[in-house]
């Protein structure tokens, strides 16, 4: 290994809950502790880490709970952004304070801090004009009809499947962290960081100003554009499955080992990864490899280590 090699992390949602839990914080702060052993592994094993994570089920519950302050004690609810800023607040603290103490533990002399983090997106990005990401709570049509009233800007989409209308936002592509020459400062002053969560606070600029606006942009591909500008040799997304497949569900289903960005790129316009879940992994690992990156992996939270060493997860590689 390359001693001091710098690596960005992807946690997804199991790094933080896991299926049937309710989501208390206390449910949340035990799994971070177990990621944390893995991400300790790697520290130990002399990278340096910058991790960055999901947040749809911590913002969602967030969005709920300024819905029910309003509702119960008339405190004004939050927009967008700030919610966002809320959840890399407690999830930083969570990775921060586990990962010091399994840290701690083995007498390793790191320090992990957390970058309330900005990620600028283009005004004019077509996603304005598409909300398609649905946030939030959902509502009944008399719900919505009032909410509509206040706010006529807002665009509701019904799921029918679960029964009700849910506000949708767009999801626009990652342009440039705001925070990059922060974190990687931090990185050379030997912190581990912890940044862009939640695919960070999308801002825009306007007359040389940045504003909050109003959207989600997706883990993945922020995660991608953090590594890319921070300089990180290899990108790495953990989440529930061990890899990317081709054919996945059916019968002949495929785990792709090691693949180039080419090869990856044909299977992704082939329409094999779930859109919204595994396709944004996919093509976050293909801009990694052709932005200069060295490798981008696709693993299984626990096989963390096995990945860095090439015997698990989706490799994807520059060509
Ligand atoms: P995370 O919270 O880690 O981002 P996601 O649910 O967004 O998790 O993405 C992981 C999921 O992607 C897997 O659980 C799997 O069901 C789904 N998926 C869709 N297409 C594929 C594929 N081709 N190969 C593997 N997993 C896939
Ligand atoms: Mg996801």
């Amino acid at each position: 290994m390359a001693m001091g090699e710098l690596i960005v992390i992807a946690l997804g949602g199991n790094a933080l809950m896991r299926r049937g839990e309710k989501g208390s914080f206390e449910e949340q702060y035990r799994n971070v502790g177990r990621t944390a052993v893995f991400l300790a592994d790697l520290v130990e094993a002399g990278y340096k880490l910058v991790i960055t994570h999901g947040n749809g089920p911590q913002v969602g519950a967030t969005l709920l709970r300024h819905d029910a302050g309003m509702k119960l004690h008339n405190i004004p609810p939050f927009p967008m952004d700030a919610c966002g800023a809320e959840t890399q607040g407690f999830i930083g603290y969570a990775i921060q304070q586990n990962l010091r103490n399994e840290l701690k533990r083995r007498g390793i002399d790191k320090y992990v801090i957390t970058v309330v983090t900005r990620v600028i997106v283009d005004k004019d990005d077509p996603a304005f004009k598409n909300p398609t990401k649905p946030i939030g709570p959902f509502y009944s049509k008399e719900e919505m009809d009032k909410i509509k009233a206040e706010h006529p800007e807002y665009v509701f989409a019904e799921d029918k499947a679960r029964g009700g209308w849910r506000r949708v936002v767009p999801s626009p592509d990652p342009k440039i962290i705001a925070e990059r020459f922060a974190i990687r400062n931090l990185v050379d002053a030997g912190f581990i960081v912890v940044a862009s969560g939640g695919g960070g606070i999308p801002i825009i600029e306007e007359n040389g100003r940045a504003q909050g606006v109003e959207a989600v942009i997706d883990k993945d591909l922020a995660g991608e554009k953090l590594a890319e500008l921070i300089g990180a040799s290899r990108f790495i997304i953990l989440t529930d499955v061990d890899g990317a497949y081709i054919n996945y569900g059916k019968p002949d289903q495929k785990k792709l080992e090691r693949v180039s960005a080419s090869e990856a790129k044909r299977y992704l316009n082939e329409g094999h990864f779930g859109s919204g879940s595994m396709l944004p992994k996919v093509q976050a690992c293909i801009r990694f490899v052709e932005s200069g990156g060295k490798e981008a992996i696709i693993a299984e939270l626990s096989q963390l280590k096995e990945a860095i060493h090439g015997t698990a997860g989706t490799h994807i590689l520059p060509g």
